[in-house]
């Protein structure tokens, strides 16, 4: 299988979901469907047949859709896999996953890892392949461009353990994310870190791709190691900037990431 047989589109859902259809030829996974409509008329309009769901976690806006593109699927007579986090609740989820199991998409090509990501909700996962393509990474609402989720249901600690697992990756693995937050988290940034060039550099491209309206998803694991405070926080600029928000004294990257998640949602 070459890089070149499979594509990775966005299906644009509420106000800033991405629902990510992974495409060979005739046939789409989608990876956090929480809107049936917008599916159904994306899979229409460019004639593919729907093989598997991959769900990330349990928030509605990933998984609202499921119910009715089963239904949608049993019409079509199409055979349909639904694939979730072991440890949550998931309508209709066929097979369960946990840290190190393999999803084989045969019709894809494609298998992918998981690995588990606890820290926004208690069992979320995220899907990593690697082999033959240039690796991709569908990370649900843990790892976003420029920021991470809040934490729903895990401790601050689990969510730095999660985003560290990520942040070893390979450098040139693409991150597909599922919120458009990425302007809304460099002014964040920025604001930790002012000096930093890089993350100059990514805010000024980012606003012109958004003045056009152009999605700035995937981000890759590279930039978001130059970028993201939340991977950053064992830099000292980091450290002393957080000092600001908190008097405590932040000499850890663990208390560093607390102060700033926590400072990120009172932004
Ligand atoms: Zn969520
Ligand atoms: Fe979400």
């Amino acid at each position: 299988m070459s890089l070149t047989s499979i594509k990775v589109t966005p299906i644009k859902a509420f106000s800033d979901n991405y629902i990510w259809a992974i495409i060979n030829k005739n046939v789409a996974t989608l990876v956090d469907p929480g809107d049936a409509t917008v599916c159904i008329e994306f899979l229409e309009k460019n004639k593919l047949t729907l093989n598997a769901i991959l769900i990330t976690h349990h928030h509605s806006d990933h998984t609202g859709g499921i119910a009715e593109l089963v239904d949608y699927c049993q019409q079509k007579q199409w055979s349909l896999t639904v694939y979730g986090p072991a440890n949550e609740n998931i309508p209709h989820c066929d097979i369960k996953l946990k840290e190190n199991d393999t999803v084989v998409l045969e019709q894809l090509h494609i298998d992918f890892k998981i690995i588990d990501l606890p820290g926004h909700t208690a069992g979320h996962i995220a899907y990593f392949a690697n082999k033959q393509i240039t690796p991709i990474l569908f990370c649900g609402d843990t790892l976003f461009s420029g920021g991470c989720g809040r934490l729903f249901e895990g401790s601050p600690e689990q969510m730095l353990n999660s985003l560290t697992k990520l942040a070893n990756l390979p450098e040139n693995t693409l991150v597909y994310c599922t919120h458009e937050y990425t302007q809304a988290n460099l002014s964040f940034a920025l604001t930790i870190e002012p000096s930093n060039q890089a993350l100059v550099n990514y805010y000024n491209n980012v606003n012109e791709l958004r003045s056009k309206g152009h999605a700035t998803i995937p981000s890759t694991i590279q930039l978001e190691k130059q970028i993201n405070p939340f991977l950053r926080c064992h830099e000292q600029s980091i450290q002393t900037n957080a000092q600001q928000f908190a008097t405590n004294t932040n000499t850890t990257a663990q208390d560093t990431f607390t102060t700033i998640r926590r400072w990120k949602d009172q932004f």
